[in-house]
């Protein structure tokens, strides 16, 4: 009897802990990436599902221009299976990181072969450094997605099927995206397709989709905008007529609230450039950041 009840005992603790114990097991077989921020971030948790373990180095609101990598990033770098970055300079960064932490991941350039356009400031300096915001345009994002699925299939070939299915579902999504900008731009009037933002993020999304997006200059970069580079955008939107000024989630709004203050322009609400939103903001994820910036845009500049 008592031989009886402690074998019962005994099954009843193999059958609660074996439940546990392949949950743990499936959350450590999980592929860790670390993604560099929290757009790409959310490409990787579209195409990896539940295979994959996600971080953010730069979470939501912040600029991964200016980022200062802490001691935790350290670790989550060594730890990680994959490293996921933009390429293209603009985590100026991440390569000290990575040395640092003596990592062992590899590391994947999310933007290889997309076509960069040359930075707007830079060109007029002559020295080529590359636009790095190559997400503004979904059909770069198209490749990032598939260089995703293909280095997550390297690493963990057991998933290539998971993944190809889940990026040629998210592709599908990419692609209604990249529709509903064309259709909603052509219906705005080509002379009230400019606007002014704060700091040059936006050249693909206008070499796509034909908005043109004037910056007085990087604002995400320490330097205050010299007076007369401010003097020349209030001329600018003067002269032309350009209908709205936009705020950033990740730039200071002073400069474009005194802009809009000195030339009557409308401010047309605040586009997102360089990251997501948390949660319970309008851009939690990449469609919602850019259908919400195709939105506030239209709404806008529609006569
Ligand atoms: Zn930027």
């Amino acid at each position: 009897m008592l031989s009886r009840r402690r074998s019962l005992g005994l099954l009843a603790a193999a059958l609660t802990a074996t439940p546990i114990a392949r949950a743990a097991q499936e959350r450590t077989a999980r592929l860790k990436v670390v993604a560099s921020f929290s757009i790409l971030a959310d490409l990787v948790r579209n195409v990896g599902g539940d295979r994959v373990a996600v971080d953010a180095l730069v979470g939501p609101d912040g600029d991964a221009h200016v980022y200062e990598p802490s001691p935790a990033d350290s670790r989550r770098v060594a730890d990680a299976g994959l490293i996921v970055v933009n390429g293209l300079g603009f985590e100026g960064w991440l390569d000290r990181l990575v040395a640092a932490a003596a990592a062992r991941a590899p590391v994947l350039v999310a933007s290889a072969g997309v076509t960069p356009r040359a930075d707007d400031e830079a060109a007029m300096r002559l020295d080529a450094a590359p636009d790095p915001h190559a997400w503004q345009s979904v059909a770069n994002v198209k490749r990032y997605v598939a260089n995703i699925r293909d280095a997550l299939a390297r690493i963990d070939p057991a998933g290539a099927g998971a993944y190809a299915a889940a990026a040629a579902a998210y592709l599908t999504r990419l692609d209604a995206l990249d529709r509903a900008i064309k259709d909603a731009v052509a219906k705005i009037p080509s002379v009230r397709r400019r606007v002014i933002t704060a700091h040059q993020a936006f050249g693909y999304f206008a070499d796509a989709y034909g908005i043109a997006f004037v910056a007085p200059q990087d604002m995400s970069a320490d330097a205050e905008p010299s007076a007369r580079a401010v003097a020349r955008v209030i001329t600018q939107i003067r002269t032309q007529h350009i209908p709205a000024v936009f705020l950033e989630n990740v730039v200071d709004p002073r400069l474009i609230a005194a802009i809009a203050r000195e030339t009557g322009a409308r401010i047309g609400g605040t586009l997102y450039s360089d990251a997501l939103t948390g949660p319970d903001g309008p851009a939690p994820t990449y469609v919602d950041l850019m259908r919400h910036n195709l939105r506030t845009l239209v709404a806008a500049l529609a006569p």
